[in-house]
């Protein structure tokens, strides 16, 4: 029998009614329940007496004894449940937070067990509690216990009974999916034992050896979905040929003022041979800020519109859409090749008549926001498609990509450097191209971490560098664009420091809430250095472009990400002039400290990235919008990196 064709109400003591529990839970039928992993164990085998002369504060335990008081009170603006365990001759209070009607689960002289971290107050043993049992006659003393992460209206008890008589009665008809040779190699468990022994296992070892073995499994079957993609992605044709002329790197490298970087340079070429294998690429080009990435995304757009197609370059942020159409246009002129830019902004006639030649599929590059993604943009002849800054684009475009046909090349471009274990997971199915040097050497950039006090001596310097001519950041952070009173806080500092601190200066202000068009004009203003120091929220993190400024202040350092970090810092040091870049924050425990002390001691991408992951996991560090991560329910990306490792290579890569 197939077990997911079993719904799960038809399995006794379910129903219809608790069905509907189980499917909030996204178990619909018996192979959805079978593998609905427990998120940890009710481990009575580390049972400590109620003296705790053994234990450390903080350890997580469990203890045992009977109700002897209960009650509710409040903390602050808590409720906080109180349980009084005792074994006749210790007592300890255990504390539940937020369940106050726990209050009516127990009776005075119910045997429980319950676990938590040890914690001592006001002369007195308690338990932060984070699980408990009832003891009655048939719990079973010493076994392990799987604790699910369950909904209003299932229990522990009863999930659990309804799982062991599940996989008693079912177990038998879950295929193995890992080859014989495999598992014998790495010495994993068979399936059913796995799955039998995740949920109720005899020893920590066996429930070990369970998640390593499904772990892998996760990781494998995945692997094996990654290369049946790209097989497929290979088998693809796609019709765009691109004339000899449109793709000899030699006239391209002449259209710049400068040469291009050896890495620079490499990465044209791969990128030429993607465009000529008749295969649609799929690359990912990772440089960190800096680095020119700019110059080589525009080789494979203007080999398109040079051979008669379309090439679209998108970008996050209008501003940056703008700056580079600006180039673009630059670099373009004396070859005759029209580019057009579509973000929000463009509207009326211009949007019309921009759209008719798109239908048309007239030879252009376009450069945009999110705005070309849109469903009523249709665009005929596109051959090639970049995205700038992938990480702050979200994963919108894959949908776009997906549902065109021949399927154009895409480039995908990043300066948040993935650490590589992420990398394996992420990007299995492209190829990674990487520039590794930099247009003026390694960046000089020098960076201080200065606390509140410090801050008159850091404006002394900053006024002697604008005197020099330099050109100066002042950012403040804006996590999320509607947060108002971080914005109030640009607005309200340029007003304060340009009649005070820098009243001899010009001063420009720039945030995500300003008409594209007065964003354009303090940019513009900024360039051509009739402003020495602009003031921005966040908008100016990705790609903004002035040789000239040298200097960047970041207030409230310690609230953004390392990465982020980086990157915002990565606006200066461009000309190959050495830059400086000061982080205010009074930095309020040792991990923050730590933090930015990194920052100051290094300037390697790669390096913060892996920092950045390992603080923040993988969800935050890839942000909320984008994960793109697969879901895996036992595997974590960064503690079974090894089991990815060897995943992939046994899926054949
Ligand atoms: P990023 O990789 O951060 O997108 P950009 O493409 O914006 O970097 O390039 C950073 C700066 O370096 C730009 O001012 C660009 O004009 C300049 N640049 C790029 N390539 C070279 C090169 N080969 N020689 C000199 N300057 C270059
Ligand atoms: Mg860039």
């Amino acid at each position: 029998m197939k077990l997911s064709e079993f719904d799960i109400r038809y399995i006794k003591g379910v129903g219809p009614k608790k069905a509907l529990l189980f499917y909030k839970l996204g178990i619909k039928n018996l192979y959805d329940l079978i593998t609905y992993y427990p998120r940890d164990y009710f481990d009575r085998s580390n049972m400590v007496p109620l003296d705790f002369e053994e234990v450390n504060f903080g350890e997580l335990l469990t203890v045992k004894g009977n109700v002897v008081k209960k009650n509710v009170r409040y903390l602050r603006r808590m409720k906080l449940f109180e349980l009084y365990i005792s074994d006749g001759s210790n007592t300890v209070t255990a504390l539940f937070f937020n369940q106050p009607y726990l209050l009516n689960a127990f009776n005075l002289g119910d045997a429980v067990c319950v676990s938590g971290k040890l914690d001592y107050f006001n002369g007195r043993y308690q338990i932060i509690a984070n699980y408990y049992e009832k003891i009655d006659a048939d719990s079973q003393p010493d076994a392990i216990l799987p604790i699910y992460s369950l909904t209003a209206g299932l229990n522990q008890k009863f999930f659990r009974r309804i799982m062991k008589q599940t996989l008693l009665a079912y177990l038998d008809d879950l295929s193995e999916n890992i080859p014989e040779n495999i598992l014998k190699k790495y010495n994993f468990l068979g399936r059913k034992d796995a799955v039998k022994f995740i949920h109720f296992p005899n020893s920590r070892d066996d429930a070990q050896n369970a998640a390593r073995r499904i772990a892998f499994e996760e990781f494998y079957l995945y692997e094996l979905e990654v290369k049946r993609r790209i097989e497929k992605l290979k088998s693809e044709k796609n019709g765009f040929s691109f004339t000899e002329k449109s793709l000899d790197t030699k006239n391209y490298g002449n259209l710049f003022s400068f040469r291009l970087t050896g890495s620079q340079a490499e990465v044209v070429n791969e990128i030429k041979n993607d465009l000529i294998s008749n295969r649609p690429m799929n690359r990912l080009l990772q440089g960190d800020v800096g680095s020119g990435k700019t110059a080589v995304a525009f080789y494979p757009l203007y080999a398109a519109s040079l051979s008669g197609y379309v090439g679209v370059y998108l970008a996050p942020t209008e501003i940056l859409a703008l700056q580079t159409y600006k180039l673009f246009s630059e670099w373009s002129g004396m070859n005759g090749i029209e580019v057009e830019l579509l973000t929000s902004s463009v509207t009326g006639k211009k949007r019309g008549e921009l759209a008719d030649k798109l239908r048309r599929g007239d030879p252009l590059i376009l450069c945009g926001t999110h705005a070309v993604l849109q469903e009523k943009v249709d665009i005929s002849n596109l051959a090639v498609i970049v995205i700038d800054e992938q990480h702050k684009f979200g994963v919108r475009h894959r949908a776009f990509l997906r549902k065109r046909f021949p399927r154009p090349h895409t480039l995908i471009m990043t300066a948040t450097p993935i650490p590589r274990t992420l990398g394996l997971v992420l990007f299995a199915d492209m190829d990674v191209s990487v520039l590794r040097d930099f247009p003026f050497g390694k960046k000089d950039i020098k960076t201080y971490v200065v606390g509140e006090r410090d801050k008159a001596k850091m404006f002394t310097f900053v006024k002697n560098e604008l005197r020099r001519g330099k050109q100066a950041y002042y950012i403040f952070p804006l996590i999320d664009e509607s947060d108002k009173l971080e914005l109030k806080s640009a607005v309200a500092e340029y007003e304060k420091l340009s009649e005070t601190v820098f009243s001899e200066f010009g001063l420009g202000l720039i945030h995500g809430r300003m008409k594209m068009n007065e964003k354009e004009s303090v940019m513009a203003d900024f360039k051509a250095g009739k402003i020495d120091l602009v003031f921005a929220t966040t908008v100016i993190e990705v790609g903004i472009d002035n040789k000239n400024a040298n200097l960047i202040i970041i207030e409230n350092a310690d609230r953004f990400g390392l990465s982020q970090l980086h990157q915002i810092r990565g606006r200066i040091g461009r000309g190959g002039e050495r830059g400086y870049c000061f982080l205010v924050a009074e930095p309020k425990n040792e991990i923050a400290k730590k933090r930015l002390d990194f920052m100051v001691k290094t300037n390697d991408g790669f390096e913060i990235a892996e920092a950045d992951l390992f603080i923040r996991g993988p969800g935050d560090f890839l942000g909320a919008r984008q994960s793109g991560l697969p879901k895996f329910k036992v595997a974590d990306i960064l503690r079974n990196s090894k089991l990815l490792e060897l995943a992939k290579k046994e899926a054949g890569f």
